[in-house]
């Protein structure tokens, strides 16, 4: 079969549940939510073939945007954290662009590393493995824009449709779509009392994260 050039949504899950990026259970969150399904994306990075076919995937709806692929190959690939890294270089080489950089949470707060410098920048494409909540997105869009860059696309493997479907640009700038490979829609209970797999009496499994 000739693979598709972007794959439908049930092919990269498919691909996700074969790495096992992708798991269904009974999992407890740190903060005490219940979910009947669990990411670890990394699963699906460490084989090349698979992270390659992911970012190609993910790279060819970037450069539908003409802000993109007009402005390649003086872009930069965005990660909002380390965790993003082999999606970032992996999305990098699929559409040529010069530069990669990645924020990490210091103290709390997420930051570019000292030294990454203010005109610099290229116009850039936040990208990342999995979207919860859209937070680290937001923030990262605002520290690219602390550096004077333009935030010109994102993209991530997976979206929780808890998360914007865009990123607000401040001060009256248009919003910034968030593509994705795959909309999920998390199932999430805040405690053991209301839990489907907590009644049927399913073992359950701590994650960290
Ligand atoms: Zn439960």
């Amino acid at each position: 079969m000739m693979p598709r050039l972007i794959p439908e949504q049930g092919e990269v899950m498919e691909m996700l549940r074969r790495t096992g990026a992708f798991r269904e259970g009974h999992f407890v969150y740190p903060s005490g939510q219940h979910t009947p399904h669990y990411f670890q994306m990394p699963l699906a990075f460490r084989y090349y073939d698979t992270a390659r076919v992911l970012a190609v995937a993910l790279s060819r709806k970037l450069r539908l945007l003409k802000e993109v692929s007009s402005a390649l190959p003086k872009v930069s690939i965005i990660s909002p954290s380390p965790g993003g890294i082999p999606v970032a270089f992996a999305v990098r080489e699929a559409l040529n662009a010069e530069q990669i950089y990645w924020a990490e949470r210091e103290e709390g707060k997420r930051r570019f590393r000292q030294y990454v410098n203010s005109g610099e920048v290229h116009p850039s494409v936040i990208v990342d493995d999995l979207s919860r909540t859209g937070t680290a997105l937001q923030e990262t869009a605002g520290l690219v824009r602390q550096l004077g860059a333009q935030v010109i696309g994102c993209g991530v493997i997976v979206r929780f449709s808890s998360s914007p479907q865009q990123l607000e640009a401040p001060g009256g700038g248009d919003p910034v779509p968030v593509l994705s490979l795959v909309d999920f829609d998390a199932k999430w209970y805040d405690n053991g009392a209301d839990c489907a797999e907590c009644k049927q009496g399913a073992p359950e499994e701590n994650v960290r994260f």
